[in-house]
């Protein structure tokens, strides 16, 4: 028996993959008898915002990590496939028919008992000894986050999110911004084992300095000031109706306290100089590597609750950025998740206590695309545990091993929860130079890797799953 905590998609999904191996399952959900802010259903599985689960091309990473959980026998992107609607190259589906396919697929799953309780602590999931699994997303209800914040430490315990754009390096203008670090105080790089040559750049890559720097003049800076005040505001969800903290205010925000306060505070071009003028810029968007691969950079200080298309708008008046492709975009909303790097292992089991593993949005991954996929290597994983087998990892060189690989191995000290990205899988030695080729090399290679991590695993039985529903979807 294992039991699982939440009934969102990472619980969802786990719950199916080890009904499939024939263990059975609890899965408990605490709605509809205590709600959340954002859910508006009972249902499992209910998609909170967008009905996206983003694009289904092999060329992007979401699209590749959705192509492995379908060769895994993922139940959300069956049902997501089931139920998609137009929209171009992503996978949209109808919220409602997906969450309610979700539901009553696995209510009618005979090793699946569903219990509509909230778990308020980890022993109350049942015997402790049996494997538990912890998905209970961004709005874990508050006991239950004290019982994970004394298990993992209350230091790696987060509760808010505050998330700055992420462009993609390659639409950066080299000819106007310049590597540097603020008083040259760069940070020595020590080779690991993360780190991977290939991807890099193309600002100056062979200089010195940690930071890519957007150089302002004084009439650049008025115009993107005007801009950014007078942008419009995403609807805001009443949980994120409250007082931000000082430490990372939105930037419209900070900018409606006075023109300057911009240019004193993540703007402040204090330190660098721009090696076309020779001089100090009058303001600077410094953008901050963000992944290993170096083709991802956030902008530092710019979490942000503009709509995302006001976002894109605004962002472009920044000098290099004009053509800036945005791989993320900033946002500020409640999130409860650990600092994996912290407390988890590539299997998902928690350090702590290897009988407990996590899944979704707490874990420290973001998105619905990536909390399925880790509650469906956790489902394996405590399927494994109950019988007696031991855990295993998916091949770092998949889509869905890097996201683990990420989670239990980034830098614990400035860890944020992430996207799936090719950023994080490693690149292909002797790749073909367009980005293009290189991400299909990539993909190639995960599809094979996972292919053949799949037929070391058990065979998911279809006896484990007798209503005819099922049999219809899994035929
Ligand atoms: C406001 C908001 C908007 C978001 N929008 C998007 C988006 O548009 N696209 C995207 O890709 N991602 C989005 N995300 C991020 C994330 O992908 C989703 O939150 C996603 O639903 C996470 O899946 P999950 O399974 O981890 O959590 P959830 O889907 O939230 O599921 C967790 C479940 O656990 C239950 N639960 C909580 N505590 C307990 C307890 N103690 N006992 C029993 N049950 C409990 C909850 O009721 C919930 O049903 C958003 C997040 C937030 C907060």
């Amino acid at each position: 028996m294992i039991h699982i905590i939440g009934g969102g998609l990472a619980g969802s999904e786990a719950a199916w993959q080890a009904s499939s191996r024939g263990v059975p399952v609890t899965l408990y959900e605490m709605r509809p008898d205590r709600p959340t802010p954002v859910h508006q259903t009972d249902q499992l599985a209910e998609l909170v915002c967008s009905n996206s689960f983003r694009a289904d091309k092999l060329e992007n990473a979401v699209g590749l990590l959705k192509a492995e959980m379908r060769r895994l026998g993922s139940l959300v992107m069956r049902i997501a496939d089931v139920t998609r609607v137009p929209a171009g190259g992503a996978l949209a589906v109808d919220r409602g028919r997906f969450s309610e396919a979700i539901t009553s697929t696995l209510r009618d799953a005979p090793l699946v008992t569903i219990e509509r309780t909230e778990v308020p602590d980890l022993s109350a999931a049942g015997n402790v000894r049996e494997p538990v699994i912890v998905a209970t997303g961004p709005l874990t209800s508050p006991s239950l986050s004290a019982a994970v914040a004394a298990l993992v430490g209350r230091e790696h315990l987060y509760f808010y999110d505050a998330i700055s754009p992420i462009v993609l390096a390659e639409s950066v203008d080299p000819a106007i911004v310049f590597r540097a670090s603020r008083w040259g105080r760069d940070t020595a790089v020590s080779a690991t084992d993360d780190e991977q040559p290939g991807v890099r750049c193309a600002v100056d890559t062979q200089g010195a300095g940690d930071y890519l720097n957007c150089p302002m003049t004084a009439v650049e800076y008025r115009r993107f000031y005007d801009a950014l005040v007078g942008a419009e505001l995403a609807t805001v969800h009443e949980i994120d109706r409250q007082r931000f903290f000082e430490g990372c205010l939105p930037i419209e925000v900070m900018a409606r306290r006075g023109e300057d306060t911009l240019r004193f505070g993540p703007m402040k071009p204090v330190g660098l100089t721009d090696p076309r003028t020779g001089r100090r810029p009058y303001a600077v968007v410094q953008l901050r590597q963000d992944t290993l691969a170096g083709d991802h950079f956030s902008l530092v200080g710019f979490q942000t609750q503009l709509k995302w298309g006001e976002q894109a708008r605004v962002l472009r008046l920044i000098p290099g950025l004009e053509r800036a492709e945005f791989v993320r975009f900033g946002m500020i909303h409640r999130n409860t998740y650990i600092n994996g790097p912290s407390a988890l292992h590539p299997t998902w089991q928690c350090r702590q206590d290897p009988s407990v593993l996590f899944a979704g949005q707490i874990s420290g991954v973001e998105g619905y695309v990536e909390s399925a996929a880790s509650g469906l290597v956790a489902g394996l994983n405590a399927a494994s545990l109950a019988q007696g087998e031991l855990p295993q990892a998916p091949p770092r060189e998949t889509a869905i091993g890097a996201l683990g690989h990420y989670v239990s191995h980034a830098n614990p000290s400035n860890y944020q929860p992430s996207n799936i990205a090719f950023g994080l899988i490693p690149v292909v030695q002797g790749a073909p130079r367009r980005r293009a080729d290189r991400r299909r090399a990539v993909a190639e290679r995960a599809l094979s890797r996972i292919d053949a991590w799949r037929a070391t695993l058990p065979e998911a039985s279809p006896a484990n799953h007798t209503h005819a529903n099922t049999r219809a979807l899994l035929s």
